[in-house]
């Protein structure tokens, strides 16, 4: 149980989809008006609720057009895209707060507040949702899930990359988002820290969470075998289930 209060986990059911699928593409087309580059052609795809699925391509084929839609930071040209139960292009100004809280996210550049100490980015999180409770408390608990309990009190330059990555992945978890996305999370990493950080959005993910990750990294998505989806100049031209790097 979390000690904190954050709200409604789930989104509004109703809009026609399946409540077990977290995210669900229908058709999506994104054109890119001012360039008319069509960056996402048709995709159709759904990822159930604790699925971990790694989201590859080249560079240019898609990868963050496609998690910009899943976070409404654009909306679809054609088709639609429902994430928690959200029709992003659909959702009500009063209704974001509440959008927003059910993903978290973790990009290659951990981004986290450099003046304030570990602990205090996690609870800085927990006051943005306006969670109540103990907050200390559950971001204690979060930076042991991430194995960074001992390094509380460390500033962002007194933690290494690895550890920054943890305290962004924890960032991210605190809120208890039901879906996390990841953008090149191991990009800035060395093999074995890498590998350390694949294995922790692993466990986040054996927990219930469903985890999304784009990446490059060929030795990663053949290490882990996961669904893999691909994408090639905007078209998702391999939905793999058993996954492995193959471009
Ligand atoms: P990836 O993340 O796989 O590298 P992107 O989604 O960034 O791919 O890009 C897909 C295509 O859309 C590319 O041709 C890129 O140049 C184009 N693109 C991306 N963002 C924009 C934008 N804001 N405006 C115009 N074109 C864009």
């Amino acid at each position: 149980m979390s000690a904190v209060s954050v709200g409604a986990r789930r989104g509004p059911v109703g809009l026609g989809s399946d409540s077990t699928a977290v995210v669900e593409f229908r058709h999506v087309t994104k054109t890119y008006s001012r360039t008319h580059t069509h960056a996402l052609r048709n995709v159709d795809f759904r990822i159930e609720k604790g699925e971990f699925v790694y989201l590859t391509g080249h560079s240019g084929a898609g990868k963050s057009t496609l998690l910009n839609l899943m976070l409404r930071r654009i909306l679809p040209t054609e088709g639609s895209v429902v994430v928690n139960g959200f029709d992003v292009s659909r959702i009500r100004v009063g209704r974001l707060p509440q959008f927003r809280r059910g993903i978290g996210m973790v990009f290659q550049d951990h981004r986290l507040l450099d003046n304030l100490s570990a602990i205090e980015n996690l609870t800085f999180a927990l006051r943005a949702v306006g969670a109540r409770g103990n907050l200390e408390q559950r971001a204690m608990q979060v930076l042991r899930q991430v194995g960074l309990a001992h390094k509380r009190k460390a500033y962002p330059i007194e933690l290494s990359l690895g550890e920054q990555q943890r305290v962004a992945i924890g960032r991210a978890m605190v809120t208890d988002a039901p879906l996390l996305l990841t953008d090149e999370p191991t990009g800035n990493l060395d093999p074995d820290t890498a590998m350390e950080i694949l294995e922790l959005l692993n466990d986040i993910n054996l927990r219930g969470t469903t985890v999304v990750v784009a990446t490059h990294a060929r030795d990663l998505v053949d290490r882990y075998k996961r669904r893999t989806l691909v994408l090639r100049n905007g078209e998702l031209v391999r939905d793999d289930a058993h996954g492995g790097y193959s471009l």
